[in-house]
């Protein structure tokens, strides 16, 4: 951090190097407000934007635009925020002070800036990261750069998904070389049979919390070696057992290098799950025990996320791979090979089985959770096996539903709305229900004047959207003829999501003349925009996506359906803060958790979803919308046929007739009645806050406490 004496453009790069800024919306406006084409330019990353002035030209600017005490109050902020010592978790965490939780993950959604992300899963990790920081819990992150991250997403003129990868450059983003104790850079090694894998580390900094990023990038590795952490989710399981080695044994010796002991381990899915191994190693190593009773110290401490119930999910590799990878770390260990696999493996004596990181995840973490209720209870059938002696209901698998970190989500109108109608401290009280009551006595008309101003915002967003998309085409769309695309007055749904087939985006096409007619509605329309990528593999997913972007084109939905590329953070929040509705329609029990629902009911969108993931649990038949009552069938297409039944019907027959339902000042209030109902019952409980409290409560600090119970005990 900078002397309080340098220059306005050192103080503006002190504030880009901390993700800190990325959840206040002042901190934005004021990039922004320094040169409002260029930020655009840039895709809001403000290293990136700082680096096209010289110091000169931002006090130029500054001068010009009166920013001078915004960005001294911006600066003397963040300093606050980082010297705060009255955190939830100075209070709570106390034992974790000098033994941080250390959180692996594969990847981390934090911003668009950063594209080390594909999902939900990195969503849900940065979001997990921020809530941690701003509750004030110790916790560190560990995962991989991606030097081109996941895929930048263009469609071509028949609607076929085609994939982009961009190059990112060390210089444009907040990163900051790690150094070992002798002041060089750190580079963390690894001994395979097939030679040595170099990495060297990153941090970036969240808030209060660190994220270190292993990365594969250096002199050393063979130049196979050196794409190594180039793309998320590609190649074959060869290079995926890399990464994985990489991020979970790298990752632990980031940790052993900075000296810093873990008090939890919280895997986030099973990828990191050779950490375990590492953990164990050091302790042999530091305490002098035999592996099983480290394996069973390390357990202790060791908190394990699974996050899907879609079996190919799950990470499974041949002996082989493992031999090649961990056949040096094993004879480390003392185990025989039929010892070491037996770690990943249902049944131990199962040579034919494969290793499988979920497995050994399960087998050595004390806590385990799923990300819902019913994703809990999924979760327990699935890995019934491991323990065949209890019964399902005794699987020790339990569930903490995933949410969402309110700050990053919100809308700024919404934000404002929130301060000035709940109280300054709602931001300290987000986990309170009490504070969320007080969305009972907002003004109706200022709520919905908010909620018309975000899907304007969103309808431009489209309509800019579009005419990049027509002009890379070649298409040559008017200016007049994008701005008759959607319409501010129309019911606006809002359906993003990842185009695995299981997620069924298509369920609204099933019967297209019945969508059609409730489009082109003379006087009750819906308007429908759609965005999401499929893995670059997966033409199903691709047929899918390309049979929707296909219906977008045809004449009598052109200007009222729309397929959004490029599904980012971006367009993300750009359309959760602007729809009316969010379609979700995933084949029951699939939908671990979803959190971008959560996010949208915050800024006064309704849910429209199938019961699964988190709706099972939220849905209380005032609060949004269901799409059948829970029901499945063994057969996929019955229930698909079924769902599709549901869906027209709840649309036709709630969803459109409620939102149409004006009173004599044209306000709907009983859709507003909806959306505070919504937003007061559900956004705390969906809050990433409230998760972290649970994680914290229920499993970061009893682990923290049975490491020193039991290690207490081994002393005497
Ligand atoms: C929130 C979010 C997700 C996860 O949403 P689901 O409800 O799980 O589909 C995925 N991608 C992006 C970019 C998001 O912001």
């Amino acid at each position: 951090m900078n002397a309080p004496n340098s220059n306005l453009h050192e103080r503006l790069r002190a504030l880009a190097m901390n993700l800190w800024w990325s959840w206040h919306p002042d901190m934005i406006d004021l990039m922004r407000d320094l040169n409002p084409h260029l930020w655009r330019e840039v895709d809001h990353n403000p290293i990136a934007f700082l680096n096209r002035f010289t110091p000169e030209e931002v006090e130029e600017r500054a001068a010009e635009f009166v920013l001078h005490s915004r960005i001294n109050y911006a600066f003397r902020r963040l300093h606050e925020y980082l010297e705060a010592g009255q955190t939830w978790g100075a209070m709570h965490c106390a034992n974790l002070k000098q033994k941080p939780v250390v959180y692996f993950s594969a990847e981390f959604g934090l911003h668009e800036s950063l594209p080390i992300y594909s999902g939900g899963l990195g969503i849900l990790a940065g979001d997990h990261l921020k809530s941690a920081s701003d509750l004030g819990i110790p916790l560190i992150g560990i995962g991989l750069l991606y030097q081109q991250g996941y895929f930048g997403q263009r469609l071509n003129g028949d609607g076929w998904q085609e994939e982009d990868y961009v190059e990112l450059d060390v210089n444009n983003l907040p990163l900051q070389p790690v150094t070992a104790a002798d002041g060089r850079p750190l580079v963390v090694q690894m001994a395979t049979r097939s030679g040595t894998l170099l990495a060297r580390v990153w941090l970036l900094q969240v808030g209060r919390v660190r994220l270190f990023l292993l990365d594969s990038n250096i002199d050393g590795n063979s130049t196979d070696d050196r794409r190594l952490t180039s793309r998320l989710y590609g190649g074959d399981n060869r290079l995926r057992i890399r990464q994985e080695l990489l991020l979970g044994v790298g990752g632990a010796r980031i940790m052993q290098a900075l000296n810093i002991h873990p008090g939890v381990l919280h895997l986030n899915e099973g990828h990191s799950a050779f950490a375990i191994l590492e953990e164990i190693r050091r302790v042999m190593e530091y305490d002098r025990i035999p592996f099983h009773r480290a394996q069973r110290r390390v357990s202790l401490y060791t908190v394990f996320t699974t996050h899907t119930p879609v079996a190919a999910g799950h990470d499974r590799f041949s002996p082989d791979l493992v031999e090649e990878h961990l056949g040096v770390f094993r004879e480390g260990l003392g185990l025989s090979t039929d010892d070491f696999m037996a770690l990943g493996r249902i049944n131990p004596h199962d040579r034919s089985e494969p290793f499988c990181m979920t497995v050994l995840a399960l087998k050595n973490s004390r806590r385990a959770n799923g990300v819902s209720a019913i994703h809990g209870t999924v979760s327990r059938l699935m890995w019934q096996p491991l323990w065949p002696n209890r019964p399902e209901g005794e699987v020790p698998i339990g569930h903490i539903t995933n949410g969402v970190h309110i700050l990053s989500w919100l809308a700024p109108q919404q934000y404002q709305l929130f301060e000035t109608r709940l109280g300054r401290d709602w931001v300290t009280r987000m986990t309170h229900p009490d504070m969320w009551a007080r969305v009972a006595e907002v003004d109706d008309g200022e709520l919905w004047e908010t909620h018309q101003n975000l899907n304007m915002q969103l309808i431009r967003f489209v309509r800019r959207r579009l005419l990049m998309q027509s002009e890379r085409l070649g298409h040559r769309e008017t200016l007049a003829q994008i701005d008759q695309v959607l319409d501010p007055d129309v019911l606006t749904i809002g359906c993003a999501r990842r185009f695995a087939t299981y997620k069924r985006v298509d369920l609204i096409l099933s019967q297209p003349e019945r969508l059609t007619k409730l489009i082109g509605d003379p006087h009750r329309p819906i308007q429908i925009v759609f965005a999401g990528k499929a893995h670059p593999r997966d033409d199903d997913g691709k047929r899918l996506l390309q049979r929707i972007a296909q219906y977008s084109y045809t004449a009598a939905c052109c200007r009222r359906v729309v397929f959004v590329e490029n599904y980012d953070y971006n367009v993300a929040r750009h359309l959760i803060q602007g729809v009316d509705v969010w379609l979700n329609t995933p084949r029951r029990p699939l939908e671990a958790c979803g959190t971008s629902g959560q996010k949208v009911l915050l800024n006064g969108g309704l849910n429209l979803s199938v019961l699964d993931g988190w709706w099972a649990e939220a849905y209380d038949g005032k609060n949004g919308f269901a799409i059948g009552h829970g029901g499945m069938h063994d057969d996929p297409d019955v229930q698909y046929q079924r769902d599709a039944e549901y869906l027209y019907e709840t649309l036709e027959q709630e969803v459109i007739p409620l939102y149409y339902e004006r009173e004599a000042d044209g306000i709907p209030h009983q859709w507003i009645k909806r959306m505070k109902y919504a937003i007061q019952n559900l956004g705390w409980r969906f809050s990433a806050d409230r998760m972290v409290k649970d994680y914290t409560e229920r499993f970061y600090l009893p682990a923290a406490n049975a490491t020193s119970a039991e290690t207490a005990c081994f002393i005497k």
